[in-house]
């Protein structure tokens, strides 16, 4: 009996998730409005406004304090389900320095195919019929003061997010995929070095499936320290998309970069990745 209901959630599961459609122009939108925020370093009232709009565009959007970092606040949207379950995350706040680093894809794309994926998922009725999946933007992972990037310490001084998140909400994730720079015109996504390898298998199975296989190369590439690495350190399978190509900490990154069709590959490939995950 017991078996027998699960795998009719289980078809039930499939079926929504064949339903939901991964809207790109709806996340090109988005895009375009948060960089128009301007900079948006973690605890700045354009952020802190930033993440009221963003809060009521996800399912049972709320806010979770980060603490003992004042101002600073996650953004959580959920689709109940079993649990543990899925974590997908971008961060959405912004570099401090230089001064006028808008984050077209660091990480403005992100954030937008993130929440893009939750409305589709909700819309698709996902709900009490799979694992839980949370929809989780991060505050805080760039280093307050503007310290360099993937300098000796920026696991201590950066994602403070990602980390007040895993120490709050310990063995509720089973699975974390983490969008960061994945909105670039000419993306290409090879494995970054430290995600666990049996999850981007079944990322790429998943690109083959929806048509996008070309933006995931079959290639290793560094292993970087990000928001998923809280959860790997936690014991948690995780794959972080970034094309590290990308000048992501420049004033470059700005929307001329961006590709819409970018946004829709990865959208689409990361809810068959949900669809796929049991
Ligand atoms: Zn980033």
């Amino acid at each position: 009996m017991a078996a027998a209901a699960d795998s009719g959630a289980a078809r039930h599961h499939l079926r929504a998730a064949e339903l939901a459609h991964f809207d790109s122009h709806f996340a090109w939108r988005l895009v375009r409005e948060q960089v128009a925020f301007g900079q948006r370093p973690a605890g700045s009232p354009q952020l802190r406004a930033l993440a009221v709009k963003l809060k009521a565009l996800l399912p049972h959007g709320k806010f979770e304090a980060v603490p003992n970092q004042k101002g600073v606040r996650n953004v959580i949207g959920t689709i109940p389900g079993r649990r543990p379950g899925i974590v997908v995350g971008a961060h959405y706040d912004t570099l401090a320095t230089p001064k006028g680093f808008v984050g077209a894809n660091n990480g403005a794309a992100g954030t937008a195919i993130v929440v893009e994926i939750a409305r589709a998922l909700a819309a698709a009725n996902l709900s009490r019929t799979g694992r839980e999946v949370r929809f989780v933007l991060f505050d805080g992972e760039e280093p307050p003061s503007g310290l360099p990037e993937q300098s000796g310490d920026f696991y201590d001084s950066g994602l403070r997010g990602s980390r007040a998140y895993v120490a709050r909400h310990p063995g509720r994730t089973a699975r974390m995929i983490l969008l960061d720079y994945v909105g670039n015109k000419g993306l290409q996504l090879p494995r970054e070095g430290s995600s666990t390898e049996s999850l981007w298998s079944r990322l790429r199975a998943s690109a083959g499936a929806v048509g996008t296989s070309s933006y995931f190369p079959d290639t290793t590439e560094t292993a970087i320290i990000d928001d998923h690495t809280p959860f790997l350190r936690s014991g948690v399978r995780a794959v972080d998309l970034i094309d590290w190509s990308y000048p992501g900490h420049s004033l470059e990154d700005r929307l001329r970069l961006l590709s819409r069709k970018s946004l829709d590959a990865v959208g689409r490939t990361v809810i068959e990745l949900i669809r796929r995950i049991r």
